[in-house]
């Protein structure tokens, strides 16, 4: 008598579903078909018990795919390789095409060879994890540790790797790209006027127009308290100052309710080739400070 497989809880309440299923086959080669299944095993892929019992294991979802993985498994086992400990793994994004009902998208799998009670020779266990939920809380602590709370754009941190990997393309590729430092002007002179909440939903307009001002390959930070960065790959000089001055207009224009208008100064530089990162980053502060000494509300570079 088999001992049952362990059933996991229903999918509705089950953050992570696994399916568990047990693989045999002969040494010498004949066919891996399935030994048991969980019930989970039915609700990833949907058919009746009886109908897997005996039939070819399904791995992942995609026919091509999953022959060439029992291959695999077909020949470590006719040639005596599945030694307890062996395992294969792997990521499948399933599109529910095969199995409707199935509560998984993206499911983390595992085949592990082993010694099982009940069985009388080594058996190979296949685990199918939902992993899309984890995926999901990942990607959503991923975006929060690298982005701004108040505009949405990208933080500090975020764009110093994103700054480095630029640095590095450029130096490999000869890739050029450009940086544009832009700070609000006479900034705490709004907030004292207006208060900080307004200063902050200016902040906020800003990162807007900015975000709506750009391609989809620039980067966009908020650098610090009112300082902005833009990173332009691809991107010469004259092609950031004409975007500089864009943006710098853009804002101009723009009426701020109860603030009215904003100026902002602008610092433009293009990286030059095995230029350090400070470097990089002290000349757009150069040119930005130079802009605020030469009377604000302009670009310079
Ligand atoms: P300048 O034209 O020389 O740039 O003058 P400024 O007043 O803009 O520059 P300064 O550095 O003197 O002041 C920046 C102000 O920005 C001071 C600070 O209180 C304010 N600030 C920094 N972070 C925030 C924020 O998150 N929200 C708001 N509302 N204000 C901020
Ligand atoms: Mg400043
Ligand atoms: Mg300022």
């Amino acid at each position: 008598m088999l001992e049952p497989l362990p059933t996991p809880a229903p999918p509705a309440n089950e953050s992570n579903p696994q399916a568990i299923a047990v693989l045999g086959g002969q040494a010498g080669g004949s066919d891996l078909h399935l030994l048991d299944i969980s019930d989970e095993y039915l609700r990833f892929w949907g058919g009746r018990r009886d109908q897997w019992l005996g039939a070819a294991p399904r791995i992942v979802e995609r026919d091509m795919e999953n022959r060439r993985l029992l291959r695999k498994l077909g020949q470590a086992l006719s040639k005596g390789e599945l030694c307890d400990g062996y395992s294969l793994s792997g990521l499948d994004r399933h599109s529910r095409a095969r199995c409707p009902r199935a509560p998984a998208t993206l499911i983390e799998w595992r085949v592990t060879a082993m010694n099982m009670p009940g069985y009388a020779s080594r058996v190979l266990v296949l685990v199918q994890r939902d992993i899309s939920k984890r995926v999901e809380k990942e990607a959503e602590l991923e975006r929060l540790a690298t982005t701004d709370m108040l505009t949405g754009l990208y933080n500090r941190a975020r764009f110093d790797v994103l700054l480095k990997k630029e640095i590095s393309r450029l130096n490999r590729y000869i890739r050029p790209f450009s940086l544009i430092m832009l700070d609000i002007d006479y900034f705490k002179a709004i907030n004292d006027s207006h208060g900080h909440d307004m200063g902050d939903q200016v902040l906020a307009s800003i990162g807007e127009q900015l975000k709506s001002n750009l391609r989809k390959a620039d980067y966009c930070a908020r650098w610090g308290g009112e300082e902005f960065m833009v990173l332009a790959p691809e991107t010469s000089l004259e092609q950031a100052i004409a975007l500089a001055e864009k943006i710098r207009c853009c804002i101009r224009e723009t009426h701020f309710p109860q603030v009215g208008r904003v100026s902002v100064s602008l610092g433009v530089i293009e990286a030059r080739l095995s230029e350090h990162q400070q470097s990089v980053m002290k000349r757009a502060d150069n040119a930005l400070y130079r802009a605020k000494e030469q009377g604000r509300d302009r670009v310079c570079y």
